[in-house]
């Protein structure tokens, strides 16, 4: 059955990525496309051998898990006026149970109670009022709820971890002070934070407390539950993959406003996405974001670009610079709170394979000596302490912070763990299979191992 096998594969849609193996690619954002809970779905194709093979077909752009929408149709399915009923009553039906608006109103009178009457019920991740108690009664809740707490929901919420759809990763404070402290040495005033509420709590926290703070900042990010914690000019409602504001005409046009402000003269947007998340459709959102910046801007201002900061791993590198060719990747590593793999560990810390890429000229970038980062003069960048100058190269090669070594074969500096594979005509790690496939490795896209073995993962 094609719509049945088609359906399952719309799930597993990081496959998109891939061009030329088999697997999805995704068209992008139709004019026409029809609408889940989520905003305009995306079109793809499934694909083999490079070549778009069946029938194209529109997918939820947020959720790549069918249990959080199971949104499918046929890019030519007929769809009667009933069911086009049917669902957009779905997608009413399926927004959240209070407005934005309704949210800030409770706020200002959750604010006015006495810190004993102030409750916060963890099972609906919702602030309560007390009349609304008796409803939540057999419901876990935390009492006493400080302003300090409503100045951090990052950790009143719990993280919405389902790898799939949010993909919530904290960041580690010592990233998100950095983050911040480069972006006000580096002189910004106004920061668009797309998915990075720990970055907008920071930077709202201070706003409020220190009267010599200036910068300022906007949430745009799917996870509703910040709204009750911001107000509309501090929260947009938005899906970066589609760039889709919930809220509407207003909320764009908050967004718009924030980019105006300073005549868009000191705005950096800060992006963290989910990693499985498709490039492609990021990049078109990031795109329209940025032109939303350029449409700010006076007439006769040179053609310059928002500046951006995109948090992303290092195994993207190629993806990323494709879609712009004006980024670079920096070597900091960013840690995460909750992500086992990405974070200090107890016996020290793990390499994190996430970092910086942005516009902005990489000397610009001062990573913080005391953790081992050096400036390399040839380069003209920061770079990680074991990321070694190859003479060959002319460039310090290291993507993932060890020290890599040249290899003449492959005319490039390669993993410490790699050997060149006279068969492979490549190098690889030493007990690698090799195998002739087409299909590039399902992360890094590198012919000559599978995803199993992918050594960007090891
Ligand atoms: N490190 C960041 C959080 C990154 S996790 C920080 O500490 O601030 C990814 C973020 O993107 C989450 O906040 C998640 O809610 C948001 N997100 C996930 N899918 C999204 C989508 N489709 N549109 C907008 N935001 C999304
Ligand atoms: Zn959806
Ligand atoms: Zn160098
Ligand atoms: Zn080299
Ligand atoms: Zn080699």
């Amino acid at each position: 059955n094609m719509a049945a096998s088609a359906e399952g594969d719309a799930e597993g849609w990081c496959a998109a990525e891939r061009p030329g193996a088999g697997g999805l690619a995704l068209l992008g954002l139709a004019p026409s496309a029809p609408s889940c809970p989520h905003g305009p779905a995306l079109l793809f194709v499934k694909t083999s051998q490079g070549k778009e093979e069946g029938r194209r077909f529109y997918a939820c752009s947020a959720c790549r898990d069918r249990r959080d929408c199971n949104f499918f149709q046929w890019e030519d399915e007929k769809v009667s006026e009933a069911r086009l009923a049917a669902r957009e009553e779905y997608n009413r039906n399926h927004q959240p149970s209070f407005t934005h608006r309704q949210n800030v109103e409770r706020y200002e009178n959750f604010v006015l109670l006495p810190l004993s009457k102030r409750r916060f019920c963890q099972e609906c991740q919702q602030l309560l009022l007390p009349s609304e108690w008796e409803k939540h009664s057999d419901h876990q809740f935390l009492c006493d709820i400080s302003t300090a707490q409503l100045k951090s929901p990052s950790q009143l919420l719990y993280p919405l971890e389902n790898k799939k759809t949010n993909a919530q990763y904290l960041f580690a404070d010592r990233s998100c002070q950095f983050l911040l402290d480069l972006i006000i040495d580096l002189g910004f005033r106004q920061v668009l934070c797309v998915g990075t509420p720990r970055l907008h709590e920071k930077i709202q926290s201070k706003a409020s407390q220190e009267d010599d703070f200036r910068v300022r900042s906007l949430l745009l990010d799917i996870d509703f539950r910040y709204s009750q914690f911001y107000t509309e000019d501090e929260f947009c409602h938005y899906n970066m993959f589609n760039h889709y504001f919930f809220g509407g005409e207003a909320s764009r046009e908050t967004c718009r406003k924030f980019l105006y402000q300073d005549n868009g003269e000191r705005v950096i947007m800060v992006t963290d996405p989910p990693f499985g998340g498709l490039v492609g459709a990021l990049a078109s959102s990031f795109k329209k974001l940025m032109s939303m910046w350029k449409k700010t801007e006076k007439e006769g201002h040179n053609n310059q670009e928002m500046p951006v900061f995109w948090i992303f791993p290092y195994f993207f590198e190629s993806r990323i610079l494709d879609y712009f060719p004006s980024f670079s990747m920096m070597d900091y590593q960013v840690d995460y709170d909750n992500h086992a793999l990405y974070k200090y560990g107890k016996t020290g810390r793990r390499q994190s394979p996430v970092r910086i890429f942005t516009n902005l000229t990489p000397s610009m970038i001062v990573l913080p000596v005391e953790e081992g980062y050096r400036f390399c003069a040839i380069c003209q960048r920061y770079v990680s302490s074991g990321n070694q100058h190859c003479e060959i190269c002319n460039s310090c090669t290291s993507k993932d912070g060890r020290r890599w070594k040249h290899c003449v074969l492959c005319k490039k500096c390669v993993k410490p763990s790699w050997f060149h594979c006279n068969n492979c005509n490549c190098c690889a790690l030493q007990n690698h299979t090799c195998e002739k496939t087409d299909a590039g490795c399902f992360v890094c896209g590198k012919a000559g191992h599978k995803r199993s073995t992918c050594p960007s993962l090891s």
